[in-house]
């Protein structure tokens, strides 16, 4: 290596050897693997140039920051509804951020940060459909709904139980089956099906019911005992409302129509 004569150019390779080797004072953290969704336009989503967008994203991009990880750090990984648990359960993912409600049942496999925002389940049904605007319609009708989601379970046992439901493993191939006439309604939270409506090439071609059939109380999904990450990671929210970071996403996100309720609470700590 050429050997720099002024002291500032000899500090500047210094800095450098030191950033390129990882021993700079800085902790290496190398990369952190998020769960995202792929397929929910306004929540989570992989653009077609391999970037991603929604909600969820800049939620995840938020706390990795405060974890101390630069965008470029971070490796979005594919999540489903139905296998978010087994993920972290395998520690394919260090959190999962993915329209994942809180729940009673998941929290015996894992644990979670949060509540970050609440959504509501809803319907969505063709625009021209009159036939169905509430959860009894669905009795005598098709319905689509994802495997492993708090929506499906909630339509079986509650809502509708004599709907016959299609079960898919993701929300975009139940907006194809609605479309294509296979089903006549979807349910899931009001969120991920106001992305669908707001989709580009999807103007025009469906409509929400206006139906507020649940809470779902969205979480950061972590492995079961890991408090410290979750502490971290309410802390993190919890300054990600603070800052107007939050209500800047959910505008962002989910467009300037989309009814939102204020952030709930976040639990202090783990
Ligand atoms: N929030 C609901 C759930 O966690 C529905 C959305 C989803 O499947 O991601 O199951």
């Amino acid at each position: 290596m050429k050997v720099p004569q002024t002291g500032a150019a000899v500090a500047a390779v210094i800095a450098l050897a030191l950033t390129t080797s990882g021993c700079g004072g800085e902790e290496d953290k190398g990369t952190l693997a998020i769960g995202i969704k792929f397929d929910q336009p306004g929540v989570g989503l992989r653009e077609a140039g391999g970037t991603y967008s929604g909600f969820d994203v800049d939620v995840a991009t938020y706390i990795a920051k405060q974890l101390g990880y630069k965008p470029e750090q971070i490796e979005f990984k594919r999540v489903d509804s139905s296998d978010r648990e087994l993920l972290l359960q395998y520690n394919e993912v260090r959190f999962v951020a993915a329209s994942y409600s809180i729940s009673d049942k998941r929290k015996e496999k894992v644990d979670f940060a949060g509540p970050y925002f609440t959504a509501h389940q809803d319907l969505l049904v063709r625009a021209d459909d009159t036939t169905i605007t509430k959860a009894e319609d669905l009795n005598s009708k098709r319905l689509c709904s994802v495997t492993g989601s708090t929506s499906a379970e909630n339509v079986k046992k509650n809502l509708a139980p004599k709907a016959s439901v299609l079960e898919l493993p993701g929300y975009s191939e139940c907006v194809v089956a609605l479309q294509d006439n296979l089903v006549d309604a979807m349910t899931t939270d009001n969120s991920i099906l106001a992305g669908y409506v707001a989709q580009k090439g999807n103007e025009g071609k469906f409509k929400l019911t206006g139906q507020s059939l649940s809470n779902e109380n969205y979480g950061i999904g972590l492995k079961k005992g890991d408090k410290e990450l979750q502490g971290k990671i309410n802390a993190a929210l919890k300054k990600m409302v603070a800052d107007g970071s939050w209500e800047a996403a959910v505008r962002k996100n989910f467009g300037p129509n989309y009814k939102f309720d204020p952030a709930p609470a976040i639990a202090t700590g783990s």
